[in-house]
């Protein structure tokens, strides 16, 4: 928690169509993880402000829920465009706070713009379904009516992204929202608030609390909302999916992952190695979808000085700087937590080709920075390989076959993402069936579905059944209600009383 209360600006809650100063006596500072500058402060929200955020959002659904589909359409064709006016400065801010390279950070910009301009498409998407005639003079059709209050819990890893996977489809499907971003980066989610009010969101419809674990906890008991999209860490989201299930609502949890990829021998060399360094030690590993474990077949086994080669070609500074390949750690935690992870591994017997840690960064001599590291020789009851270490360090295990490099990612705990390389469509057919894992990518490393579809997760990677975009959001924040309907003309004569259930 912060000791300089002065000075440096407050981060604001947004609580019925006000940016407003929390009461609270809990702060923490937003450090750049770059330069240990104190950006600015985050208040911890106290109950009283989480209940105003919800009460406020409570109010405005009497109303939002009524509004027109092309109302609601229309206020996202106009975020969409005010965020790609923005895009530079938004990608700024998050590098400032998150670390990751400016390009990287307008990518994360731009997967949740794509995910604003679907929502811009929710008359298609919340259409319902109807059958004429199910009895004579008989129809039924269906309605997808919004829940009321939703509320979203998201990771420091895309601080962009992640919000614009939850409030745009909330919103446009009717509900009204209460958001809670990471407490170690919120300037970034802030500012893509202050340009959804811009683009016409009302009073209300979008709240914003920050905070911890009481935040969440009262978000997750709140008697007021409906349903909560979680992303973050497996502990923590299986325990908001406990607690809002056990508390009546709706919940999506996408959690912790650890990837895997397979090399079979006959795959485009060049392409592969270059892709495998790219998702491995891009975002320094701090992307849910990073790949962290390569299973090499056969052959492929011989590719590891190669594969390091590439690793070392790659540049560490500060995200901002030109020419940036691997920016710093969120934290000064989360770099002495890798650290000692690659400390264990060696330990534990893996062997250490390329050593990240303590790089030599001119300029940037506080940053949380740590290079590529690979190791090989990894097996599966090594710590390296059982922890999500969330930092630039491959695991290299190998496989004598396809089937048993399967059976391996299959009996890993988690299941978000993982990657096959070849030139055998036989080959990557095979493993697309078989492999139990939520986004499956052939000669793709990071398999991120667009928003056309939904992201997914297998195992431990996923709690509730429905995803947080694309089509199945749809379903997660409205209710299903079927209409079975008659109409009699003024002179249609009666007919017996009924007493079966059979419509004729
Ligand atoms: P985290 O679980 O620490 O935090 C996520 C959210 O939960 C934050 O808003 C935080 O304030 C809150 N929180 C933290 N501790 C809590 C507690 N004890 N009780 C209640 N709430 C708590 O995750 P993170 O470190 O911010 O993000 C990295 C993690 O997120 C990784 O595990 C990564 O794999 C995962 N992630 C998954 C996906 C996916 O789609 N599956 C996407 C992005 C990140």
């Amino acid at each position: 928690m912060t000791t300089n209360a002065a000075a440096v600006p407050t981060v604001k809650l947004l609580i019925d169509g006000e940016f407003v100063e929390s009461s609270t006596n809990e702060w923490k500072d937003i450090i750049n993880p770059a330069t240990q500058e104190v950006l600015a402060r985050v208040p911890f929200a106290t109950a009283d402000e989480v209940d105003a955020a919800v009460a406020s959002a409570q109010k405005a659904f009497q109303t939002w829920r009524k509004t027109s589909i092309g109302g609601r359409a229309r206020i996202f064709l106009k975020y969409q465009q005010l965020i790609r006016e923005n895009m530079k400065e938004l990608a700024a801010l998050l590098t400032a706070e998150q670390g990751k390279t400016l390009a990287d950070a307008e990518g994360d910009v731009f997967r949740g713009l794509e995910v604003v301009e679907h929502a811009s498409a929710i008359g298609n998407l919340q259409l319902g379904e109807m059958a004429n005639n199910v009895a004579a003079g008989v129809d039924t059709y269906t309605l997808q009516q919004p829940l009321g209050v939703c509320a979203g819990i998201t990771p420091f890893n895309f601080p962009a992204m992640i919000p614009l996977w939850m409030f745009p489809m909330a919103i446009a499907t009717g509900n009204t929202f209460v958001l809670k971003p990471s407490e170690q980066d919120p300037m970034v989610t802030m500012r893509l608030v202050e340009l959804a009010l811009e683009a016409g969101i009302p009073a209300g419809v979008l709240n914003v609390v920050h905070g911890g674990k009481d935040v969440v906890n009262g978000i997750c008991d709140h008697k007021d909302i409906k349903a909560v999209s979680f992303v973050g860490s497996t502990p923590v989201g299986t325990h908001v999916y406990n607690r809002s299930t056990q508390a009546g609502k709706r919940a999506q949890c996408m959690m912790g992952a650890k990837n895997h990829a397979i090399v079979m021998p006959d795959a485009n060399k060049e392409q592969t190695l270059n892709a495998l360094a790219g998702s491995a030690f891009g975002a320094a590993g701090q992307r849910c979808m990073a790949l962290s474990v390569v299973v090499l077949v056969g052959e492929s086994a011989e590719w590891i000085p190669e594969l390091v080669a590439k690793a070392e070609t790659l540049k560490v500074n500060a995200g901002h700087e030109a020419g940036t390949d691997v920016g710093p750690l969120i934290s000064r935690a989360a770099l002495e937590r890798v650290n000692g992870f690659v400390e264990t591994g060696v330990k534990e017997g893996a062997t250490l080709h390329l050593d990240g840690r303590n790089p030599k960064v001119p300029g940037y001599e506080d940053g949380n920075f740590i290079g590529p590291t690979l190791f090989s020789g990894v097996t599966a009851d090594m710590t390296i390989y059982k922890e999500e270490m969330f930092g630039p360090v491959l695991c290299v295990m190998t496989a004598d076959s396809m089937d048993d490099a399967i059976n391996v990612i299959n009996a890993n705990p988690n299941g978000n993402g993982t990657a096959v390389f070849t030139r055998s469509g036989a080959a990557a057919r095979h493993f697309q069936e078989e492999i139990d894992v939520g986004q499956v990518g052939i000669n793709v490393p990071i398999p991120v579905p667009v928003p056309l579809f939904s992201f997914t997760g297998s195992r431990g990677s996923k709690l509730g059944d429905l995803g947080p975009y694309g089509k199945q959001v749809v379903q997660f924040y409205t209710q299903t209600k079927t209409i079975t309907a008659r109409w009699f003309d003024e002179n249609e004569v009666g007919a017996t009383v009924n007493t079966t259930i059979t419509l004729k």
